[in-house]
């Protein structure tokens, strides 16, 4: 579902497409990236799903969920070995639990080198066969059901903007764009190493990388941000996540009031969900003393 943004004094179309209400856990981009990953791993008759994720992960709960309503058990390699003793205190994690999800807690170390033959062999010895996802959720699969974001009526865009973690989405995005679009990408992480992954994914040239607005890096967030996130909310009744969809309509805002857009542009906004992160994004906030982003049920 698009839905309309009404910006003042602006000759600027803005849409929004509101996949963040596909599910309410399986949040937007992630119900894309599994749809295909689950078929297949019925099909290779797996019973259980593996995946990587932090602490707060928006493709953990998204795995536990898909997983539960599917039918399948579900392991989740937790980045802390500290978090054991707290999925209580993290609605994240309690939520995939509640779910269903098993947690093997891992050192930072031990995470960092996930895809090892040696960590896959103890993972195997300990929980049996399993279909592994990536950290994420990208692969060929994941870019498939990205592919079915864009529809017909969205060819009349002339910009279709994204926020970028591995590049999975994105990679969708351009696939299924027209040539005559342009699509930017709102990296919510420092570097340039994304420039490359994408590459490898797509068959399109008509994008861009759009990096400034990653506010301090992945994860970060400043005042300016979730001021930004509350009063987008009191504007417009759209909840915006902190870590992915908030940046990346911060930048557009910016962009439109900069003038960077043609006259008369069509852009097309892709709210990929994420709205699980924010209950745990106000823990830290509220720790240091900052303002929080408001809910509102
Ligand atoms: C995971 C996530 C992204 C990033 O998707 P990638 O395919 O990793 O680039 C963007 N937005 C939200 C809300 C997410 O949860």
């Amino acid at each position: 579902m698009n839905q309309k943004i009404e910006i003042e004094n602006s000759d600027i179309t803005l849409y929004i497409k509101r996949e963040d209400l596909l599910h309410p856990y399986i949040s937007g981009n992630k119900y894309r990236k599994l749809k295909y990953n689950l078929a297949q791993a019925k099909k290779e008759n797996k019973n259980t799903l593996l995946t990587f994720g932090g602490a707060f992960s928006n493709h953990i709960l998204a795995v536990a969920a898909a997983g539960k309503e599917n039918g399948f058990r579900t392991i989740g390699v937790i980045r802390g070995e500290e978090l054991w003793d707290k999925i209580a205190e993290n609605p994240t994690l309690q939520k995939a639990q509640d779910f269903g999800m098993v947690f093997e807690f891992v050192s930072r170390t031990v995470y960092r080198d996930k895809n090892s033959a040696d960590f896959s062999k103890i993972l195997e010895e300990k929980f049996g066969d399993f279909y592994r996802l990536p950290e994420g959720g990208t692969n060929d699969l994941a870019i498939k059901g990205c592919e079915e974001i864009l529809t017909k009526a969205d060819e009349s865009f002339d910009y279709i903007c994204c926020a970028i973690g591995t590049g999975g989405t994105i990679s969708g995005v351009i696939n299924c764009s027209k040539h005559s679009q342009q699509v930017l990408g709102f990296p919510a992480l420092k570097g340039d190493f994304l420039k490359e992954d994408i590459c490898k994914f797509v068959h399109n040239q008509n994008w861009e990388l759009v990096t400034e607005y990653h506010f301090g890096g992945y994860a970060k967030v400043t005042p300016e941000l979730v001021y930004f996130i509350n009063d987008f909310y009191q504007k417009y009744q759209i909840p915006l996540d902190p870590i992915y969809t908030g940046k990346m309509v911060y930048g557009v805002f910016d962009l439109i009031k900069k003038e960077w857009f043609p006259r008369d542009s069509k852009i097309l906004l892709i709210h990929t969900g994420g709205l699980q992160g924010i209950a745990g994004m106000n823990q830290l906030l509220k720790q240091k003393n900052q303002i929080e982003i408001n809910t509102y049920d």
